[in-house]
């Protein structure tokens, strides 16, 4: 049985951070306009707070790439499952993601994503659990930095639950 045995980020904290992260964004970006492209599904909660945080002009597309399903521990595997409906060539590409965890899902896809020649590609991801990383990848817009727990709510999920909570929160796993 898995059980949320604590808060990590409340609501208020949530608000705070995305529209300071938001008004980075729109500083940043000034004089241009962004293709925020929403990493399924873990970033769709973000994705749509942080976007009416950002005052130059957005666009949206959608991704979905394999991941962990119901399991949490990474298959070190990653493949479109999804693609963008939007050619990014010449485009200002922000991908928007809920979590960086071990770094494989976002450094595979950059790579991907860059030879279709985007003008520029970054990254904005609300959480990261940098003591998890296996390669160099770093994120342009993080979040919160969190240990190593399994974080749920805002978006993330654990086999599709939890994903409507407006807080973060851990889950472990307790015997019964
Ligand atoms: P990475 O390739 O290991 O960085 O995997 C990132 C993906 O794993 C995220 O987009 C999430 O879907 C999932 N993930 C990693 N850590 C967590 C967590 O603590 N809670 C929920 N999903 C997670
Ligand atoms: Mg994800």
């Amino acid at each position: 049985m898995e059980k949320i045995t604590k808060v990590l980020i409340t609501k208020e904290q949530i608000a705070k951070r995305v529209a300071e992260m938001g008004a980075q964004i729109s500083k940043d970006y000034e004089g241009k306009s962004i293709l925020c492209v929403c990493i399924l599904k873990g970033a769709m909660i973000f994705l749509s707070d942080l976007i009416r945080e950002i005052t130059v002009p957005v666009q949206l597309d959608t991704m979905q790439i394999s991941s962990y399903g119901a399991s949490t521990v990474s298959s070190g595997k990653v493949s479109i499952t999804k693609d963008l409906k939007t050619d990014i060539k010449g485009k200002d590409v922000l991908i928007v993601e809920d979590i960086v965890d071990t770094g494989i899902s976002l450094k595979t896809l950059l790579e991907m994503l860059k030879e279709r020649q985007p003008a520029s590609i970054k990254v904005a991801a609300f959480l990261d659990k940098p003591e998890r990383r296996v390669n160099d990848f770093k994120g342009d817009y993080i979040g919160y930095e969190i240990p190593n727990e399994f974080a749920i709510g805002y978006g993330l999920d654990y086999a599709e639950r939890y994903r409507e909570l407006p807080y973060v929160g851990v889950l472990d796993f307790v015997e019964e």
